[in-house]
């Protein structure tokens, strides 16, 4: 019997030599790999600048850090999302405001974000759920026509001068939304190089900005090195040994041996994600006439990073998905589920949120399952996963 794994990591020989050239020469935490890494992904996303660091989930962190957000701020979150994009509110102890989708759409309701947009809102994160990218039109027309009411409580709060656009980009590095690449968009956007994701270093992340001002970069670096004013490579250099601790800073640094993995990943990329496209167009072309909703659709393969082959079963409920995902993993192939919406989540029901008020994002996780797409696949196995697919889809 086949296996068919749902997203190992697509690791070639040519990351393998890198990082042993890295381990060999000297230098294997944060250095000149880490900014070659990061200067390839500003032009390759088209931004102004960008900082690695060694989670998605830490630049978000930070970047609400450098914002000033905090106690008594409200920050507007998908209910439909990883943890990650919501933990990192509750970290710096501002208040999450989980909108939930609109109608039959993996979006939230921008209706209901504009309403409940107040005088404490200063962040929104929207989800660019499996690689295709938010309605980034329709977010900055919602935080643009409640500019009045906004109070800024920082100075870069006050130049942004409006709510800020945090993109939680974990699946969407590589994708563009009407020609604009990920990265150039938001006011910051959030990239994941988890294991699972297209562009791996393992662990790690990187925070890409838009706006002009050449204090975000150094603020991030202090926020990822203890508040540190010089990095070790700086202190290596020079016979000026003293440095100062600004604030007690968090350590969430990204080292050289991981950017080994993320520039040879990226050298890569276009050939990773045109696999994806490849393997998605077979995907919808095999599953085109079964009772299904198919997410990554043929008209937004080419925009799309294709992270997820996110799909709905027609007329099903969470029992018959759940029996689907058993029946599929007795014939050896692995899917998911993206999501199981926050307030279905013990720490966000002891927060007090609750499933009943999220309808909407209810629906859409109730029949949602997602099968397997990487690039360690071959068109046998996506036909073989079809085939499995419509044969036990039947059954239930
Ligand atoms: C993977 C993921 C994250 C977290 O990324 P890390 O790099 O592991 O911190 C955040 N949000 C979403 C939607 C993700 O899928």
């Amino acid at each position: 019997m086949k296996k068919i794994q749902f997203s190992p990591p697509d690791i070639s020989d040519e990351e393998i030599n890198e990082v042993v050239k890295t381990m060999k020469s000297g230098w294997i935490t944060t250095g000149n790999k880490v900014k070659e890494f990061e200067n390839q992904i500003s032009s390759f996303c088209n931004t102004k600048k960008s900082i690695c660091m060694g989670s998605a989930t830490s630049c978000m962190e930070l970047a609400l850090h450098i914002l000033g957000v905090g106690p008594g701020d409200e920050v507007i979150v998908t209910p439909y999302t990883y943890t990650a994009s919501c933990s990192v509110i509750c970290h710096v102890g501002a208040t999450p405001i989980m909108i939930d989708l609109a109608p039959d759409s993996f979006e939230m309701d921008y209706d209901k974000v504009y309403s409940c947009i107040n005088e404490k809102t200063k962040v929104i994160i929207p989800v660019d759920l499996g690689g295709i990218l938010c309605n980034y039109d329709k977010i900055f027309d919602v935080v643009n026509s409640k500019k009045h009411l906004f109070k800024g409580n920082s100075e870069i709060q006050n130049k942004i001068g409006r709510i800020c656009v945090l993109s939680d980009s974990a699946h969407s590095f590589g994708a563009s939304y009407k020609g604009r690449v990920s990265g150039s968009i938001a006011d910051f956007t959030a990239f994941s190089f988890h294991a699972i994701k297209n562009l791996t270093t393992a662990e790690g992340g990187a925070l890409s900005w838009i706006i002009n001002d050449n204090n975000i970069y150094n603020n991030l670096s202090y926020f990822s090195l203890h508040g540190q004013n010089k990095d070790a490579l700086t202190k290596l250099k020079s016979s000026d040994w003293e440095y100062d601790i600004l604030f007690p800073g968090y350590k969430c640094n990204m080292t050289d041996i991981l950017a080994s993995i993320g520039v040879i990943q990226l050298k890569r990329f276009n050939f990773l994600i045109s696999k994806r496209r490849k393997l998605c167009a077979i995907y919808n072309n095999l599953l085109q006439n079964e009772n299904i909703e198919i997410y990554q659709k043929d008209s937004i393969i080419n925009e799309s990073t294709i992270h997820l082959y996110i799909i709905r079963l027609n007329g099903k409920d969470e029992k018959g998905r759940n029996e689907l995902i058993e029946r599929l993993s007795k014939r050896g192939i692995c899917t998911n589920v993206h999501y199981k919406p926050l307030p279905m989540m013990t720490a966000y029901k002891n927060l007090g949120f609750n499933i009943n008020n999220f309808p909407n994002a209810f629906r859409m996780y109730e029949n949602e399952m997602t099968l397997p797409l990487h690039t360690l696949m071959s068109e046998d196995d996506v036909e073989y996963v079809c085939n499995c697919f419509k044969n036990e889809l039947q059954k239930i």
